[in-house]
C-alpha cells in the first residue's frame, strides 16, 4: 500500500515536469577523445542498408525521361495511343522489383538478408509538368537500332544529341526499334537489349510495335539504369562487390549443356534476373550521397526542402555514410546516435535530442546539402534529465544552421 502510495506521487511529479526546448549552445558540449576508427564515408560498405534503421536511407527517386523514337513513313515502335500506358506500365513493374525483398540464388546457401533497395524510378517531363514526360518523336534522319552487322550502331549519339532534355538532372531514355529489315533476317539477333552510355543516356532497344509483355522487359531496364549508378556484370571477378559470385551466367536452368547453376541477379543475363546483393545497393546509394555526382544530380533532390519524411531514432546508431534526411531527425529518450559523416538536414527542419538522448559529432558534419538553412540542433530538458550532446575529436562541422554553429571553439586535440 505504501509502495502505491509512492508511485502515484513519483507519477504525478514526472507528469508535472514540463519540457523545455532551446537551441544548442556550446557550452552543451562535452568534449571527449576519439576513440573510434576513422571513417570512410563514401565507402559503397557503409551504405549497405541497415533494415533496422531505415530512417537514415530515405528512398531515392531517379528521374527519367523518355523519348520513343520513330519514323512516320514506316512505323515500328510503341503507337502514341496505347504506348504511354504501356510504358507508365513498365516503370511501375520496375518499381514493384525495387520495392520488394528478393532472395539471391548466388551465391549457393547465402544468409543474404532479402532487400528492397530503397530507389523508385519516376518519369519526369521537360519545362512544362502537365506534359507526361514521354516524348514521340518521328524522324526519318534518325536511324532504327542496328545491334550488330556491317552497320551496327549501337554506341550511335545521333538521337541523344537532337532530343535530350534536361540531362543535367534528367536520366534520358530512348527507345528505339531493330531496323525492320533485320528482323525479317534470319541471321540477325532479334531481342530486347539495351545499352548504357556512360553516365550520360540510354537506349532500350526492341520490338516496341509489338510490345505485350512488360515484364520481361523491367530486367533490361533495372539492369541498364543500374549501370549508370555504378553496378558491373556480376558474373566476372572484379565487379566492385565482393557478395556476387564468379559464375558461368547462365541464361536459365540446361539452357546450355552443364548450366546447372543459374543467378537471379539483376547484373547477370539471366531470365530471372530481379534481384540485388547488399553491396550493390550499397554501391548505388554511395553514387547517390556523393555531392556533384551524375548519379545524385539524377535523383530527385527531396532533401533540400524535405517531404515531411521524420526520422526518428530509438536506440544506438554509428553514421558511417553521408546522408540526406527529408524531414526532422529526432533522437528520442535513450538513443545514442554518433555521427562520422555529413548529416543533412532539410530546410526548415530540425534536430531534436531529447532527454536521456546522446547526440555525438565524431568528425561528422551537420549541414543542408542544397545550402539551404535548417532550423538547427535542439536540446530537450525534462527536469534535470536533458538531451546530451557531446563532441569526440576535434573536426565536428555544423553549417547552414539558422541559430548559427554552435560548436566550442576549442577541443582537446586543437593546441
Ligand atoms: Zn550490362
Amino acid at each position: 500500500m505504501r509502495l502505491n502510495i509512492l508511485f502515484f506521487l513519483f507519477a504525478i511529479s514526472a507528469c508535472s515536469q514540463s519540457i523545455t526546448t532551446r537551441l544548442a549552445e556550446p557550452g552543451d558540449w562535452i568534449i571527449q577523445e576519439d576513440t573510434g576508427e576513422i571513417t570512410n564515408c563514401l565507402s559503397s560498405d557503409n551504405f549497405e542498408i541497415d533494415s533496422t534503421h531505415l530512417d537514415f536511407w530515405p528512398i531515392k527517386y531517379v528521374r527519367l525521361g523518355l523519348h520513343v523514337m520513330d519514323k512516320t513513313s514506316r512505323p515500328f515502335s510503341f503507337d502514341s495511343i496505347n504506348g504511354p500506358k504501356q510504358l507508365r506500365t513498365l516503370i511501375r513493374m520496375s518499381n514493384e522489383i525495387l520495392a520488394q525483398r528478393q532472395r539471391l540464388l548466388l551465391p549457393k546457401g547465402n544468409n543474404y538478408p532479402p532487400l528492397t533497395t530503397r530507389m523508385r524510378y519516376v518519369i519526369e517531363p521537360d519545362v512544362d509538368p502537365s506534359e507526361d514526360g514521354i516524348y514521340f518523336h518521328y524522324d526519318e534522319e534518325m536511324p532504327y537500332h542496328m545491334h550488330n552487322g556491317k552497320f551496327q550502331n549501337r554506341g550511335d549519339y545521333k538521337i541523344f544529341n537532337k532530343y535530350k532534355y534536361r540531362n543535367d538532372s534528367i536520366l534520358n531514355v530512348f527507345f528505339i526499334a531493330h531496323h525492320p529489315d533485320s528482323v525479317a533476317s534470319k541471321t540477325y539477333g532479334t531481342g530486347n537489349a539495351g545499352v548504357a552510355f556512360g553516365t550520360r543516356y540510354l537506349k532500350m532497344v526492341g520490338h516496341w510495335h509489338d510490345f505485350k509483355k512488360p515484364w520481361e522487359v523491367r530486367k533490361t531496364l533495372l539492369h541498364e539504369v543500374s549501370h549508370i549508378f555504378t553496378l558491373n556484370h556480376s558474373w566476372i571477378k572484379n565487379d566492385g562487390c565482393d557478395d556476387t559470385p564468379q559464375h558461368n551466367n547462365c541464361w536459365n536452368y540446361n539452357v546450355k549443356p552443364g548450366c546447372s547453376e543459374v543467378s537471379n541477379n539483376i547484373m547477370d543475363y539471366s531470365a530471372r534476373s530481379i534481384a540485388f546483393t547488399p553491396c550493390q545497393v550499397g554501391r548505388m546509394h554511395a553514387s547517390m550521397a556523393r555531392e556533384g555526382s551524375k548519379q545524385r544530380a539524377y535523383t530527385r533532390p527531396n532533401w533540400c526542402e524535405g517531404t515531411g519524411q521524420h526520422a526518428e531514432l530509438r536506440d544506438s546508431f554509428v553514421l558511417r555514410h553521408e546522408t540526406d534526411l527529408e524531414g526532422n531527425l529526432t533522437l528520442l529518450p535513450g538513443s545514442y546516435l554518433e555521427v562520422r559523416c555529413r548529416l543533412s538536414i532539410p530546410e526548415g527542419h530540425r534536430i531534436t535530442v531529447m532527454p536521456g538522448a546522446t547526440l555525438a559529432l565524431a568528425g561528422g558534419k551537420l549541414h543542408n546539402s542544397c545550402g539551404l538553412g535548417w532550423e538547427g540542433l535542439f536540446v530537450e530538458r525534462r527536469g534535470r534529465l536533458q538531451g546530451t550532446l557531446m563532441l569526440l575529436g576535434k573536426d565536428g562541422i555544423i553549417e547552414d544552421a539558422l541559430g548559427g554553429a554552435s560548436l566550442p571553439e576549442t577541443s582537446p586535440s586543437s593546441d
